[in-house]
């Protein structure tokens, strides 16, 4: 039975610090990692530190230590925001969601699985065999998607850079149903993805993957799956550099036959038509004609990458799909069964900032100002609803509100995605400077946004190749160089058609769009930022209906250690997580609520008038008992049905009181 932590293990929730400031959230951050103490609450969510060892904290005995408890009866951990998310959805009938964000090693895969894991633990008490086989479908789907989502073999770095968002589905009795997964910002990022992203991919070398793909899930599908391994081979060499082309006088040509072949082979094609759909693009002139165009060299480069990031963009894709026919909630009947509810797990990429920042930044970025925004409004939506039901004078909020950030960048006809479209679809040669300079003048004006053209004085940037962008989490640089290239909807049509052209019935199946000719192809097709934003667009949708918890993962060091925190890097991912706010808008409101009975039975052994039992008028009344013999009757509001706490300090003191009672 977990109990609770003493003082020397630093604060157990980052909103009791004395002050809001990075010093002191550092200072608390470092003291429980060096105690062993990965986990510390904000609020109702959690910040996670990777130990990088094995912890003794998951086993039977912490499951059921968590199980039905309220969030400040036991230390920190994963379990607690787990329930927290499930008691809410089965007590309440309310959808949840648990965003886990955090940057590459930082423990984001591994949190989701342990999360699982617990809510797979605490359903289906039954054993009833048609749930149980449910649960072990859902969870060995993870598996399956991990499989090719963790390149262990390469730089485990770059892994994680899909978006995961799966929901689970339950029925009323709060026993799992079916799942959903939704890969969208893997397949749209992927489209502007730079190569190092794509070396990330190197599949090949890790057999596990294909094994997980046939015994796992998949495996009850009705048409087997294609050969992946070849395609992650072929993939990886040729991004690597192995088919390359050379220009003989005028015209461009293939360096050695053989990669094409192994291609033909691979995608059960024809060498010829691969030969020719790498080095020519099929174009309808002004006048309906359709002729042959040869590519450059470097056009003919620029169309092999993009084509290997389609080919495993679309196979990823063609997975997910096959998993979810799996997976689905079949035969539900909402009169028989109960409402349906869900817990959605998000596994997502946080705030990224490098030396050097580019488009893949700027997308990430721009995805966690939006998933902040869905925070803010979220839980003062959330808190306003309540407080309303509950007969509370509304407080005012001090916090900051991204919106403004939001708009910056996905704002029609004004935003920086429109600016970088309408440079992309211009007919004239526009190059990623001229964009900039559109973009200065659209939004020289905006208080987020500047560059160097704009502040001549600020040494920092390059003269006029970045912008700066005022994010909610700090200031991040964008270089602007391959901006617009990475926009670009880069795969030619040919391609595609010669993958729908393709005698494997499963490839032909992943390129439906390869039957249009060209005449019938949109002229212009959805740009990679836009495709890109309208996926985060519908994750936020989706998100928006349900209540969050927060999972922020951190990672200590860079060389995997269990031993070293460094300052420098975990301050830096503070910074941007946001977590600094998220504490602020935390302490704004009401940081804890809880039912006057619920109160009562746990803390009336903590004062004379109550225990055993009170003779008061009213639960409320002996709640107010108790409340003002412990002092914190300026920390809290009395609702119709439960009591507000502001900080959750007055909370762990009746709880420290009570552990010495028990
Ligand atoms: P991410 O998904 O954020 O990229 P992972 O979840 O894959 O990161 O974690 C990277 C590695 O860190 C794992 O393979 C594991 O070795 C270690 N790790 C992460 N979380 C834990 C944990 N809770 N306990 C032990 N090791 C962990
Ligand atoms: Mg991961």
């Amino acid at each position: 039975m977990a109990v609770l932590e003493g003082l020397e293990f630093g604060k157990s929730d980052f909103v009791l610090l004395d002050e809001v400031n990075i010093e002191q959230f550092m200072e608390n951050l470092k003291l429980r990692f060096e105690k062993a103490r990965i986990y510390t609450f904000i609020g109702e969510g959690v910040v996670s530190v990777n130990p990088y060892k094995q912890m003794d904290i998951y086993g039977k005995e912490e499951i059921n230590a968590y199980r039905g408890r309220e969030l400040y009866e036991n230390p920190p951990h994963l379990y607690a925001v787990a329930d927290a998310a499930y008691k809410a959805m089965k007590r309440r009938a309310k959808d949840t969601c648990i965003v886990v964000s955090g940057e590459s090693g930082a423990g984001k895969t591994e949190a989701s699985k342990y999360i699982m894991q617990y809510i797979a633990a605490i359903t289906n008490p039954s054993q009833r065999a048609e749930v149980e086989s449910v649960k072990n479908v859902l969870l060995k789907s993870n598996c399956v998607l991990e499989a090719f989502g963790n390149a262990k073999t390469n730089r485990n770095d770059n892994s994680s850079r899909f978006g995961k968002y799966m929901d689970i589905n339950f029925n009323f009795n709060g026993d799992p149903t079916g799942g959903h997964i939704n890969n969208y910002l893997l397949e749209k990022l992927l489209r502007g993805g730079s190569d190092d992203m794509l070396k990330s991919l190197h599949l090949h070398n890790d057999p596990a993957n294909y094994v997980y793909t046939r015994d796992g899930a998949v495996a009850t599908v009705s048409t087997p799956p294609p050969h992946p391994p070849p395609i992650y081979c072929k993939m990886s060499d040729s991004t690597q550099g192995n088919l390359q082309f050379e220009t003989d006088r005028e015209s461009v040509l293939v360096v050695g036959m053989g990669d094409v072949s192994h291609i033909a082979e691979l995608t059960s094609t024809e060498p010829d038509n691969v030969t020719k759909s790498l080095l020519y693009r099929t174009v309808a002139t002004g006048g309906g004609e359709v002729i042959e165009k040869g590519h450059s060299e470097k056009e003919a480069c620029f169309g092999r990458d993009a084509f290997t990031k389609a080919l495993y963009e679309r196979l990823f894709g063609w997975i997910v799909g096959r998993i979810n026919a799996v997976i689905e909630v079949k035969d539900y009947n909402p009169v028989l069964h109960g409402k349906n509810t869900v817990i959605g797990v998000l596994d997502i990429y946080g705030f990224e900032i490098f030396d050097n920042n580019s488009f893949e930044q700027f997308c990430i970025n721009y995805c966690n100002e939006k998933l902040q925004q869905l925070f803010i409004q979220l839980i003062l939506c959330q808190e306003q609803d309540e407080y309303r039901r509950e007969g509370i004078i509304w407080q005012h909020i001090d916090y900051f509100n991204n919106q403004i950030i939001v708009d910056l960048v996905e704002q029609p006809h004004k935003g920086i995605i429109s600016v970088l479209d309408e440079a992309c679809l211009s007919v004239g040669k526009v190059t990623d400077t001229v964009c900039l300079e559109s973009m200065d003048v659209k939004l020289g004006q905006h208080p987020h946004y500047t560059s160097r053209k704009l502040t001549p004085s600020d040494k920092t940037m390059e003269f006029h190749r970045d912008f700066r962008i005022r994010h909610y989490a700090g200031d991040v640089t964008y270089s602007v160089e391959g901006f617009l290239d990475k926009n670009k909807d880069p795969l030619f049509q040919d391609f595609k058609r010669l993958m729908f052209n393709s005698s494997n019935p499963v490839m032909k199946e992943m390129w439906p769009d390869g039957q249009l000719s060209i005449t019938e192809v949109t002229k212009r097709p959805l740009t990679a930022a836009t495709l890109f934003k309208n996926s985060i667009v519908a994750l936020v949708e989706k998100l928006s209906c349900k209540e969050p918890y927060y999972v922020r993962c951190i990672k200590p060091n860079d060389i995997k250690s269990p031993a070293l925190f460094d300052d420098a890097r975990c301050q830096h991912q503070v910074a941007y997580l946001g977590l600094l706010e998220n504490v602020r808008v935390r302490r704004a409101g009401f940081a804890c609520r809880q039912a006057y009975t619920r109160f009562l039975q746990r803390y009336k052994m903590t004062c004379e008038n109550t225990w055993p039992n009170h003779l008061m008028g009213t639960d409320r009344e002996a709640v107010e008992a108790i409340v003002t013999q412990h002092g914190f009757q300026d920390d809290v509001a009395y609702g119709h049905t439960m009591l507000f706490v502001r900080t959750p300090k007055s909370l762990f003191t009746l709880e420290q009181e009570r552990a010495a009672l028990v």
